[in-house]
Protein backbone atom coordinates (compact mmCIF):
# COMPACT_ATOMS: atom_id res chain seq x y z
CA UNK A 1 0.00 0.00 0.00
CA UNK A 2 1.48 3.77 -0.92
CA UNK A 3 1.94 5.59 2.11
CA UNK A 4 1.53 9.60 1.60
CA UNK A 5 5.17 11.27 1.42
CA UNK A 6 4.06 13.35 4.72
CA UNK A 7 4.50 9.51 6.62
CA UNK A 8 7.80 8.50 4.98
CA UNK A 9 9.94 11.45 5.75
CA UNK A 10 8.68 11.33 9.86
CA UNK A 11 11.58 9.82 11.53
CA UNK A 12 10.32 8.11 15.07
CA UNK A 13 11.37 9.59 18.35
CA UNK A 14 14.49 8.63 19.15
CA UNK A 15 14.15 9.58 22.75
CA UNK A 16 10.77 7.15 23.34
CA UNK A 17 12.55 4.48 20.95
CA UNK A 18 15.67 4.12 23.23
CA UNK A 19 13.03 4.24 26.49
CA UNK A 20 11.49 0.95 24.36
CA UNK A 21 14.79 -1.03 23.72
CA UNK A 22 15.78 -0.33 27.49
CA UNK A 23 12.63 -1.50 28.72
CA UNK A 24 12.17 -4.33 26.43
CA UNK A 25 15.97 -5.67 27.99
CA UNK A 26 14.51 -5.40 31.42
CA UNK A 27 12.01 -7.04 30.69
CA UNK A 28 13.99 -9.79 29.80
CA UNK A 29 15.59 -10.52 32.92
CA UNK A 30 18.35 -7.63 31.80
CA UNK A 31 20.03 -5.28 34.77
CA UNK A 32 19.70 -2.20 32.51
CA UNK A 33 19.80 1.62 34.35
CA UNK A 34 18.21 3.36 32.59
CA UNK A 35 19.22 7.41 31.82
CA UNK A 36 16.97 7.77 28.28
CA UNK A 37 13.90 8.97 28.28
CA UNK A 38 13.08 12.37 30.45
CA UNK A 39 9.82 11.40 32.63
CA UNK A 40 10.67 12.49 36.15
CA UNK A 41 10.55 8.51 38.35
CA UNK A 42 8.29 10.30 41.06
CA UNK A 43 4.51 9.32 41.44
CA UNK A 44 2.07 11.69 40.65
CA UNK A 45 1.03 13.98 43.76
CA UNK A 46 -2.06 11.71 45.86
CA UNK A 47 -4.26 15.51 45.89
CA UNK A 48 -3.87 15.49 42.20
CA UNK A 49 -4.89 11.34 41.86
CA UNK A 50 -7.29 11.98 43.91
CA UNK A 51 -9.32 14.78 42.07
CA UNK A 52 -9.61 12.42 38.96
CA UNK A 53 -10.90 9.73 41.35
CA UNK A 54 -13.23 12.24 42.40
CA UNK A 55 -14.09 12.89 38.36
CA UNK A 56 -14.88 9.72 37.82
CA UNK A 57 -17.33 9.11 40.63
CA UNK A 58 -18.92 12.67 39.88
CA UNK A 59 -19.62 11.73 36.15
CA UNK A 60 -17.31 13.42 34.38
CA UNK A 61 -17.03 11.36 31.66
CA UNK A 62 -18.72 13.22 29.09
CA UNK A 63 -16.97 15.41 26.04
CA UNK A 64 -15.51 18.85 27.21
CA UNK A 65 -15.30 22.14 25.22
CA UNK A 66 -12.57 20.84 22.46
CA UNK A 67 -9.88 23.87 24.14
CA UNK A 68 -10.39 22.84 27.73
CA UNK A 69 -12.82 23.01 30.63
CA UNK A 70 -13.98 26.77 31.70
CA UNK A 71 -12.19 25.35 35.35
CA UNK A 72 -9.01 24.20 33.80
CA UNK A 73 -8.53 27.56 31.78
CA UNK A 74 -8.89 29.18 34.56
CA UNK A 75 -6.81 28.10 36.59
CA UNK A 76 -4.04 27.90 33.95
CA UNK A 77 -5.52 32.37 33.34
CA UNK A 78 -4.49 31.92 37.10
CA UNK A 79 -1.15 30.18 37.36
CA UNK A 80 0.31 32.33 34.56
CA UNK A 81 -0.89 35.12 36.39
CA UNK A 82 0.65 34.23 40.03
CA UNK A 83 3.99 32.41 38.50
CA UNK A 84 4.55 34.93 35.65
CA UNK A 85 2.61 37.65 36.13
CA UNK A 86 1.13 37.24 32.42
CA UNK A 87 -2.51 38.27 31.53
CA UNK A 88 -4.73 35.81 29.36
CA UNK A 89 -8.19 35.53 28.33
CA UNK A 90 -9.36 32.19 28.87
CA UNK A 91 -9.96 32.27 25.33
CA UNK A 92 -6.03 32.39 24.61
CA UNK A 93 -5.68 29.35 26.49
CA UNK A 94 -6.23 25.84 24.75
CA UNK A 95 -5.72 22.40 26.28
CA UNK A 96 -4.22 19.39 24.74
CA UNK A 97 -3.25 15.80 24.96
CA UNK A 98 0.44 17.09 26.47
CA UNK A 99 2.39 19.88 25.49
CA UNK A 100 3.78 17.99 22.40
CA UNK A 101 0.19 17.96 20.99
CA UNK A 102 0.32 21.93 21.89
CA UNK A 103 3.22 22.32 20.03
CA UNK A 104 1.64 19.99 16.79
CA UNK A 105 -0.96 22.29 16.50
CA UNK A 106 0.87 25.72 16.98
CA UNK A 107 3.60 24.67 14.24
CA UNK A 108 0.49 23.44 12.01
CA UNK A 109 -1.33 26.79 12.65
CA UNK A 110 1.72 29.13 11.83
CA UNK A 111 3.62 27.50 9.72
CA UNK A 112 3.42 26.36 6.33
CA UNK A 113 5.45 25.18 2.98
CA UNK A 114 7.95 27.73 1.83
CA UNK A 115 8.13 28.92 5.41
CA UNK A 116 11.46 28.65 7.58
CA UNK A 117 11.35 28.02 11.11
CA UNK A 118 14.80 28.91 13.18
CA UNK A 119 15.67 25.93 15.37
CA UNK A 120 18.69 26.27 17.82
CA UNK A 121 21.08 23.12 18.02
CA UNK A 122 20.93 21.13 20.05
CA UNK A 123 17.18 21.00 20.00
CA UNK A 124 14.63 18.57 21.52
CA UNK A 125 13.77 15.55 18.98
CA UNK A 126 10.45 16.07 17.97
CA UNK A 127 10.40 20.09 17.43
CA UNK A 128 12.43 18.70 14.14
CA UNK A 129 9.90 16.41 12.47
CA UNK A 130 6.83 18.67 13.61
CA UNK A 131 8.18 21.55 11.54
CA UNK A 132 8.70 18.79 8.68
CA UNK A 133 4.94 17.73 9.06
CA UNK A 134 3.96 21.15 8.20
CA UNK A 135 5.51 20.94 5.16
CA UNK A 136 7.92 23.78 6.49
CA UNK A 137 11.85 24.03 6.15
CA UNK A 138 13.64 23.77 9.36
CA UNK A 139 16.72 26.14 9.52
CA UNK A 140 19.26 25.03 12.56
CA UNK A 141 21.31 27.27 14.32
CA UNK A 142 24.14 25.55 16.24
CA UNK A 143 24.76 26.82 19.36
CA UNK A 144 28.21 26.64 21.39
CA UNK A 145 28.65 24.43 24.95
CA UNK A 146 30.97 27.34 25.59
CA UNK A 147 28.03 29.80 25.50
CA UNK A 148 25.59 27.64 27.96
CA UNK A 149 24.06 26.13 24.23
CA UNK A 150 21.92 29.53 24.09
CA UNK A 151 21.25 31.04 20.53
CA UNK A 152 23.31 34.02 20.38
CA UNK A 153 21.71 37.68 18.72
CA UNK A 154 24.98 36.70 15.90
CA UNK A 155 23.79 33.34 15.04
CA UNK A 156 19.71 34.37 15.27
CA UNK A 157 20.60 36.97 12.60
CA UNK A 158 22.44 35.24 10.46
CA UNK A 159 19.96 32.65 9.94
CA UNK A 160 16.88 35.17 9.51
CA UNK A 161 15.40 35.11 5.98
CA UNK A 162 12.99 36.75 4.28
CA UNK A 163 11.15 33.36 4.87
CA UNK A 164 11.64 33.20 8.37
CA UNK A 165 8.43 32.45 9.74
CA UNK A 166 9.39 31.06 13.32
CA UNK A 167 11.44 30.83 15.99
CA UNK A 168 11.34 28.25 18.78
CA UNK A 169 13.32 28.92 22.13
CA UNK A 170 13.03 26.44 25.01
CA UNK A 171 14.34 27.59 28.20
CA UNK A 172 14.54 25.25 30.58
CA UNK A 173 16.12 23.34 27.79
CA UNK A 174 15.89 19.83 26.94
CA UNK A 175 18.73 18.45 26.46
CA UNK A 176 20.98 20.92 27.40
CA UNK A 177 19.51 22.29 30.43
CA UNK A 178 19.91 25.74 29.24
CA UNK A 179 18.45 28.37 31.14
CA UNK A 180 18.03 32.06 29.35
CA UNK A 181 18.50 35.02 31.37
CA UNK A 182 16.42 38.36 30.75
CA UNK A 183 18.96 39.83 29.26
CA UNK A 184 19.91 37.33 26.41
CA UNK A 185 16.15 37.03 25.74
CA UNK A 186 15.94 41.21 25.44
CA UNK A 187 19.02 40.94 22.91
CA UNK A 188 17.34 38.10 20.83
CA UNK A 189 13.88 40.06 21.24
CA UNK A 190 15.36 43.20 19.20
CA UNK A 191 15.95 40.82 16.26
CA UNK A 192 12.94 39.78 16.46
CA UNK A 193 10.99 42.31 16.47
CA UNK A 194 12.39 44.06 13.68
CA UNK A 195 11.10 40.88 11.54
CA UNK A 196 7.82 39.24 10.48
CA UNK A 197 8.42 36.29 12.94
CA UNK A 198 6.16 34.51 15.15
CA UNK A 199 7.89 32.78 18.61
CA UNK A 200 7.28 29.65 20.41
CA UNK A 201 8.54 29.63 23.73
CA UNK A 202 8.13 25.75 25.18
CA UNK A 203 8.55 26.45 28.94
CA UNK A 204 7.56 22.96 30.14
CA UNK A 205 10.42 22.76 32.06
CA UNK A 206 9.82 26.41 33.93
CA UNK A 207 9.64 24.73 37.22
CA UNK A 208 12.46 22.19 37.24
CA UNK A 209 15.27 25.29 37.59
CA UNK A 210 18.36 25.33 40.57
CA UNK A 211 20.55 27.36 42.10
CA UNK A 212 18.37 30.51 42.57
CA UNK A 213 17.73 31.06 38.88
CA UNK A 214 14.93 32.16 37.53
CA UNK A 215 12.83 31.35 34.92
CA UNK A 216 11.47 34.11 32.68
CA UNK A 217 9.14 33.71 29.72
CA UNK A 218 9.73 36.29 26.67
CA UNK A 219 6.05 36.87 26.14
CA UNK A 220 6.90 38.80 29.97
CA UNK A 221 9.58 41.47 28.14
CA UNK A 222 7.12 43.05 25.80
CA UNK A 223 3.58 43.64 24.82
CA UNK A 224 4.79 43.27 21.12
CA UNK A 225 6.09 40.07 22.07
CA UNK A 226 3.42 38.74 23.64
CA UNK A 227 1.16 39.86 20.60
CA UNK A 228 3.43 37.18 18.35
CA UNK A 229 4.61 34.19 20.73
CA UNK A 230 3.04 31.00 21.86
CA UNK A 231 3.50 30.08 25.24
CA UNK A 232 3.34 26.37 25.69
CA UNK A 233 3.63 24.43 29.02
CA UNK A 234 1.68 21.26 30.76
CA UNK A 235 1.46 19.51 34.09
CA UNK A 236 3.73 16.34 32.45
CA UNK A 237 7.23 17.52 34.31
CA UNK A 238 6.08 19.66 36.87
CA UNK A 239 3.70 17.24 38.75
CA UNK A 240 4.74 14.11 37.70
CA UNK A 241 2.02 13.47 35.07
CA UNK A 242 3.47 12.21 32.01
CA UNK A 243 1.05 9.48 31.54
CA UNK A 244 -1.86 11.98 31.93
CA UNK A 245 -1.12 14.03 28.40
CA UNK A 246 -2.16 17.83 29.51
CA UNK A 247 -0.16 20.41 28.01
CA UNK A 248 -1.46 23.78 27.07
CA UNK A 249 -0.94 26.75 25.11
CA UNK A 250 -1.78 30.97 25.43
CA UNK A 251 -1.12 32.47 22.37
CA UNK A 252 -2.68 35.40 20.68
CA UNK A 253 -6.46 34.95 20.54
CA UNK A 254 -6.29 34.36 16.42
CA UNK A 255 -3.79 31.93 17.12
CA UNK A 256 -5.26 29.72 19.77
CA UNK A 257 -9.04 29.65 18.00
CA UNK A 258 -7.15 28.51 15.24
CA UNK A 259 -5.71 25.76 17.29
CA UNK A 260 -8.58 24.55 18.68
CA UNK A 261 -10.31 24.34 15.20
CA UNK A 262 -7.68 22.19 14.16
CA UNK A 263 -7.65 20.25 17.35
CA UNK A 264 -12.03 19.77 17.31
CA UNK A 265 -10.93 17.88 13.78
CA UNK A 266 -7.84 15.56 15.36
CA UNK A 267 -8.49 14.63 19.22
CA UNK A 268 -11.18 17.21 20.15
CA UNK A 269 -10.93 17.68 23.91
CA UNK A 270 -8.00 15.87 25.71
CA UNK A 271 -9.75 13.18 28.65
CA UNK A 272 -12.29 14.87 30.62
CA UNK A 273 -10.46 13.05 33.95
CA UNK A 274 -6.71 14.63 33.61
CA UNK A 275 -8.33 17.95 32.91
CA UNK A 276 -9.93 17.45 36.55
CA UNK A 277 -6.26 16.26 38.03
CA UNK A 278 -4.18 19.21 36.32
CA UNK A 279 -6.63 21.42 37.76
CA UNK A 280 -5.17 20.04 41.22
CA UNK A 281 -2.03 20.43 40.15
CA UNK A 282 -2.34 24.04 38.96
CA UNK A 283 -4.47 25.32 41.64
CA UNK A 284 -3.92 23.33 44.72
CA UNK A 285 -1.03 22.33 46.81
CA UNK A 286 2.78 23.20 45.37
CA UNK A 287 4.74 21.04 48.21
CA UNK A 288 5.21 18.52 46.30
CA UNK A 289 6.47 20.21 43.24
CA UNK A 290 9.37 21.67 45.76
CA UNK A 291 10.53 18.42 47.17
CA UNK A 292 10.75 16.90 43.49
CA UNK A 293 13.16 20.03 42.63
CA UNK A 294 14.96 20.01 45.30
CA UNK A 295 15.82 16.19 44.86
CA UNK A 296 16.30 16.36 41.21
CA UNK A 297 19.20 19.71 41.97
CA UNK A 298 21.06 16.84 44.85
CA UNK A 299 20.53 14.35 41.58
CA UNK A 300 21.93 16.90 39.38
CA UNK A 301 25.08 17.40 41.20
CA UNK A 302 26.01 14.31 42.48
CA UNK A 303 25.63 13.21 38.52
CA UNK A 304 27.99 15.77 37.16
CA UNK A 305 30.00 15.22 39.99
CA UNK A 306 30.66 11.50 38.93
CA UNK A 307 30.73 12.72 35.22
CA UNK A 308 33.26 14.80 35.52
CA UNK A 309 36.20 12.43 37.28
CA UNK A 310 36.00 10.15 34.61
CA UNK A 311 38.28 11.32 31.97
CA UNK A 312 37.97 13.08 28.99
CA UNK A 313 33.92 13.71 29.63
CA UNK A 314 33.46 17.50 29.00
CA UNK A 315 30.09 19.05 30.97
CA UNK A 316 28.20 22.06 31.41
CA UNK A 317 26.44 22.87 34.72
CA UNK A 318 22.56 22.93 33.72
CA UNK A 319 20.42 24.99 34.85
CA UNK A 320 17.23 23.40 34.69
CA UNK A 321 15.36 20.40 33.28
CA UNK A 322 17.13 17.05 34.17
CA UNK A 323 19.51 16.21 31.42
CA UNK A 324 23.53 16.33 31.50
CA UNK A 325 24.67 16.87 28.11
CA UNK A 326 28.22 15.96 28.02
CA UNK A 327 30.83 15.65 24.96
CA UNK A 328 32.37 12.34 24.47
CA UNK A 329 34.51 13.34 21.57
CA UNK A 330 37.34 11.98 23.79
CA UNK A 331 36.30 8.43 23.49
CA UNK A 332 35.78 8.84 18.95
CA UNK A 333 38.74 7.12 17.45
CA UNK A 334 39.42 4.16 20.10
CA UNK A 335 38.60 0.71 19.26
CA UNK A 336 36.44 -1.50 21.30
CA UNK A 337 35.97 -4.96 20.37
CA UNK A 338 37.77 -4.52 17.25
CA UNK A 339 35.01 -1.16 16.00
CA UNK A 340 36.03 1.89 16.43
CA UNK A 341 34.05 4.68 18.36
CA UNK A 342 33.12 7.13 15.51
CA UNK A 343 30.01 9.24 17.05
CA UNK A 344 28.29 9.24 20.51
CA UNK A 345 25.73 6.81 18.36
CA UNK A 346 28.42 4.36 18.81
CA UNK A 347 29.69 5.02 22.47
CA UNK A 348 26.04 5.08 23.25
CA UNK A 349 25.84 1.30 21.83
CA UNK A 350 28.59 0.03 23.59
CA UNK A 351 26.89 1.69 26.70
CA UNK A 352 24.47 -0.16 26.04
CA UNK A 353 25.57 -3.46 25.07
CA UNK A 354 28.33 -3.20 27.78
CA UNK A 355 27.73 -1.55 30.69
CA UNK A 356 23.75 -2.07 30.26
CA UNK A 357 23.40 2.04 30.92
CA UNK A 358 20.80 3.47 28.12
CA UNK A 359 21.71 7.08 27.32
CA UNK A 360 20.60 9.34 24.51
CA UNK A 361 23.06 9.60 21.48
CA UNK A 362 23.24 13.79 20.56
CA UNK A 363 22.27 12.87 16.57
CA UNK A 364 18.74 12.57 18.33
CA UNK A 365 19.48 16.36 19.38
CA UNK A 366 21.39 17.81 15.92
CA UNK A 367 24.96 17.52 17.51
CA UNK A 368 26.64 13.72 18.08
CA UNK A 369 29.34 14.45 19.84
CA UNK A 370 27.13 14.42 23.16
CA UNK A 371 25.15 12.57 24.53
CA UNK A 372 21.99 12.67 26.99
CA UNK A 373 21.88 11.17 30.21
CA UNK A 374 18.54 11.88 32.25
CA UNK A 375 18.82 12.03 35.59
CA UNK A 376 15.27 11.44 36.67
CA UNK A 377 15.85 8.48 38.14
CA UNK A 378 17.01 7.99 42.01
CA UNK A 379 20.42 8.30 43.60
CA UNK A 380 21.36 4.50 43.60
CA UNK A 381 20.86 4.60 39.75
CA UNK A 382 22.53 7.03 39.42
CA UNK A 383 25.36 5.54 41.60
CA UNK A 384 25.06 2.14 39.98
CA UNK A 385 24.60 3.83 36.26
CA UNK A 386 27.73 5.96 36.62
CA UNK A 387 30.19 3.31 38.51
CA UNK A 388 28.96 0.69 34.96
CA UNK A 389 30.17 3.70 32.61
CA UNK A 390 33.22 4.29 34.06
CA UNK A 391 34.63 0.89 33.89
CA UNK A 392 33.55 0.46 30.67
CA UNK A 393 34.71 3.81 29.24
CA UNK A 394 38.03 2.80 31.24
CA UNK A 395 38.55 -0.04 29.31
CA UNK A 396 38.33 2.06 25.88
CA UNK A 397 40.67 4.69 26.55
N1 LIG B 1 8.85 19.96 25.12
C1 LIG B 1 9.99 19.44 25.61
C2 LIG B 1 11.22 20.27 25.50
C3 LIG B 1 10.01 18.18 26.18
O1 LIG B 1 11.15 17.68 26.65
C4 LIG B 1 8.83 17.44 26.26
C5 LIG B 1 8.86 16.08 26.91
N2 LIG B 1 8.54 15.05 26.09
C6 LIG B 1 7.65 18.00 25.73
C7 LIG B 1 7.71 19.26 25.17
C8 LIG B 1 6.36 17.27 25.70
O2 LIG B 1 5.79 17.07 26.93
P1 LIG B 1 4.43 16.28 27.12
O3 LIG B 1 4.77 15.03 27.84
O4 LIG B 1 3.56 17.18 27.94
O5 LIG B 1 3.85 16.03 25.77
N1 LIG C 1 10.77 14.85 26.79
C1 LIG C 1 11.13 13.50 27.06
C2 LIG C 1 12.47 13.22 26.44
O1 LIG C 1 13.00 14.02 25.72
C3 LIG C 1 10.06 12.53 26.70
C4 LIG C 1 10.24 11.71 25.44
C5 LIG C 1 9.56 12.27 24.26
O2 LIG C 1 8.42 12.72 24.40
O3 LIG C 1 10.15 12.26 23.19
O4 LIG C 1 13.02 12.19 26.75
Amino acid sequence: MRLADRALQISPSPTLAIDARAKQMMAAGEKVINFGVGEPDFDTPEHIKAAAVDAIRAGMTKYTPVAGTVELKKAIVQKLRRDQNLEYDPAQIVVSVGAKHSLYNAIQVLCQPGDEVILPAPYWVSYLEQIKLAGARPVIVNTAMENGFKLTPAGLSAAVTSHTRLLILNSPGNPTGAVYTGAELQALAEIILKHEMAVISDEIYEKLIYDGLEHISIVSLSPALKERTVIINGVSKAYAMTGWRIGYAAAPLPVASAMADLQSHATSNPASIAQQAAVAALAGPQEPLGQMVAEFASRRDYMLERLLIIPGLVCNRPGGAFYLFPNVQAYFGWPYQGKVIRSASDLAEVLLDEARVAVVPGAAFGNDNYFRLSYATSLKNIEDGLNRMAAVLAMIK
